[in-house]
C-alpha cells in the first residue's frame, strides 16, 4: 500500500472526565487521508485521539 493522499481536515472530540463532576471536551483536527488502492478515506492518527474513538484505520 503506497503513502495515503491528504483528502481533508475532520474534527474529533474526545470527552475527559475532570474533579468535580464536570466534563471537558477537547476539539482535534485530524487529517482525513484516502487510500492510493480503493480510495476509501482512512482518518489520520492524532496523537490525543485512540484508535477506537477514530473507527477507522488502514488496511
Ligand atoms: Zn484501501
Amino acid at each position: 500500500m503506497g503513502p495515503l493522499i491528504f483528502t481533508r481536515h475532520d474534527k474529533a472530540w474526545v470527552t475527559e472526565l475532570v474533579p468535580q463532576n464536570a466534563t471537558q471536551i477537547t476539539e482535534y483536527r485530524v487529517p482525513v487521508m484516502a487510500c492510493p488502492q480503493c480510495h476509501h478515506a482512512v482518518r489520520g492518527d492524532h496523537p490525543a485521539v485512540s484508535l477506537d474513538q477514530v473507527g477507522a484505520t488502514a488496511h
